[in-house]
């Protein structure tokens, strides 16, 4: 998928949409449903297997419950999320039904992602009912998940969605017509970018914060979202849900919205989980060589260089690297566990047998289980 030509070729879309996209003066808006539903019947029609990520639960939810904005403690945003999701899929079960579709409910949090086990079963719910025709609609489990252990917006959800169900197309649908080189609310001469080859500091920076009075996330979480997906090889597209047939005119290949164009030198699978939804379970801190060795010489990580442990994990565990001075290089999959590190920290290989009475392996983090930030 390197240019927007290649989209016709997609087969497996996800689209993200935004409360600004289906809410009218706060509200969940069945007609905004309605047009994007019909959007979706075409598309399936035509043998695209499409995924929803949904937001409005929250907006719904306030609305329901009678608050009059929406609400800021995360006890409340619960309550809400609660309340609104079943409204939330109501209006979009009687939406995609007017076009024949029929749709399914998931709702993930982080560690659905994290833990290896619960992201393969994830994807093979996903995958039998994209193969069913069915449509799942895909929120953040707001109600179960406490801040930090969130995912937090759903454009990075969205993001994981796509990277999790392998799609070729990541569409993420907001109120803008795409990234623009500075705020267009602000800016009238604001110049849109048709193309994003890559997403680094520069591209971020233009990107901004501000999510709106309804969504959590803002253009910064749309454009990290992209490059995170172009890094995996995926690409993806900010486009405004509000334009007339936005999905089928993007799918021919109309240029429509920013495209992200994925990169060339992509990371597996394995490590994007590493780098973007493993949760770490400790940390081992190295000395300066090893931490050269890591960054620069691409090597793996071994005893000699381990200063410090911390936390308690087990072998096979995701846990952090970072310097002496608390800064994080990366993050990988341990040869050994906690307590045995404790004993061959700053020795050579050798002595791991020796110490232990066994060996697993030379390194205590071997390169193809790293990811290096
Ligand atoms: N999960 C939230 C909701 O449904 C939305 C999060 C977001 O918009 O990023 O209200």
């Amino acid at each position: 998928m390197d240019t927007r030509q290649d989209l016709k070729k997609a087969k497996r879309l996800v689209v993200k949409v935004g409360s600004s996209v289906i809410c009218e003066k706060d509200a969940v808006s069945q007609g905004r449903l309605r047009a994007l539903a019909g959007q979706f019947g075409q598309l399936n029609r035509r043998g695209y297997e499409t995924i929803i990520v949904s937001s409005g639960a929250v907006a719904a939810g306030f609305r329901k419950l009678g608050l009059h904005c929406r609400p800021t403690t995360l006890k409340l945003k619960q309550v809400c999320a609660a309340a609104g999701q079943v409204s939330l899929m109501i209006a979009w079960e009687k939406a995609l039904g007017a076009f024949d579709l029929k749709c399914a409910q998931i709702l993930l949090t982080a560690d659905d992602f994290s833990d290896r086990s619960r992201f393969l079963n994830a994807r093979n719910t996903f995958i039998s009912l994209v193969e069913m025709g069915v449509v799942p609609i895909v929120n953040e489990n707001d109600t179960v998940a406490v801040e930090e252990l969130k995912v937090g917006d759903n454009d990075t959800l969205g993001s994981m969605v796509a990277n999790l169900t392998e799609a070729d197309l990541f569409i993420n649908l907001t109120d803008l017509d795409g990234l623009y080189d500075s705020d267009p609310r602000k800016n009238k001469s604001a110049k849109l970018f048709l193309e994003v080859p890559k997403v680094d500091k520069n591209v971020l920076n233009l990107a901004g914060t501000d999510g709106g009075p309804l969504g959590t996330g803002g253009m910064f979480t749309k454009v990290r979202a992209a490059g995170r997906l172009a890094d995996r090889g995926l690409a993806s597209l900010i486009a405004n849900g509000h334009t007339r047939d936005v999905l089928i005119r993007i799918m021919a290949g109309e240029e429509l919205g920013t495209f992200f164009k994925p990169s060339k030198k992509t990371r597996k699978a394995r490590k994007h989980w590493l780098a973007f939804a493993a949760r770490p379970k400790g940390s081992i801190i190295v000395d300066q060589g090893a931490a050269l060795a890591l960054v620069e010489r691409g090597k793996s990580l071994l005893p000699g260089g381990i200063v410090d442990i911390v936390g308690l994990f087990d072998v096979g565990d995701p846990v952090s690297i970072a310097d002496r001075t608390g800064t994080n290089i990366g993050v990988g999959l341990t040869n050994y566990s906690s307590p045995e590190i404790k004993l061959i920290k700053g020795h050579t290989s050798k002595y791991i047998e020796k110490t232990l009475g066994y060996s697993h392996s030379e390194e205590v983090i071997h390169r193809d289980n790293l990811v290096i930030f």
